[in-house]
């Protein structure tokens, strides 16, 4: 994949995850001075600024102290490590506040799991099922939409849970920050870890 396209996670500037961009789009904030690179360095939290990233990745190279997953963007004038990290300077509480509704953020969510019967699945064999029914008046909203299974979704049909027998694992809920705690592990983004285990035990749970 091109270097561009990966990764990146963002924080808002209380280092707590709020979304997940790619690296082009990282670049251009950090140039822009909306945003700052943060590192884990013997576990410490380091920030650095376009010009002192540059200079990092300068020094990084010159010395060869190239670590495993570093990946460098080279242009005609520079070189510079592919952040993984970045912290945004302004991020207003309105964004922080909602989280976007979607099929792919609800599965993100229940972790990959039925509600109903707490299996884990792939994406594509989880639908999102309404808890109070569309046809009973169920909106499409975080409170009312859960990952559910093709079996637990036509064994409850047009019922509600109560209705059904069957019992929700966990109350729907809104979360607070991107659920981004599922990705598939790899070495690449062992620099995500510390962040992301904030987010894991920060998200509000409601059982
Ligand atoms: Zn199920």
């Amino acid at each position: 994949m091109n270097v561009l396209n990966e990764n990146v996670l963002v924080l808002n500037k209380f280092f707590s995850p709020i979304s997940v961009t790619t690296v082009k789009d990282a670049i251009i904030k950090l140039f822009t001075e909306k945003a700052e690179v943060v590192t884990v360095e013997d576990g410490r939290y380091a920030t650095y600024n376009f010009t002192s990233w540059i200079e990092l990745s300068e020094l990084r190279q010159m010395f060869d102290d190239v670590k495993e997953d570093d990946d460098f963007i080279n242009s005609v004038r520079c070189s510079i490590i592919a952040p993984r990290v970045i912290k945004v300077n302004n991020y207003d509480k309105v964004n922080i506040k909602s989280v976007r509704l979607s099929r792919k953020n609800v599965l993100l969510r229940d972790q990959y799991r039925c509600q109903y019967c707490n299996e884990e699945f792939p994406a594509k064999e989880l639908n999102i099922d309404h808890v109070v029914p569309k046809s009973r008046g169920g909106k499409t909203i975080w409170e009312n939409v859960v990952a559910s299974c093709y079996d637990c979704n036509n064994k409850k049909g047009n019922k509600t849970p109560n209705e059904a027998g069957m019992k929700l694992k966990r109350e729907a809920f809104k979360p607070k920050f991107i659920p981004a705690y599922k990705f598939t592990p790899s070495k690449r983004y062992d620099s995500w870890s510390a962040f992301i285990d904030q987010a894991y035990w920060n998200v509000e749970l409601e059982d």
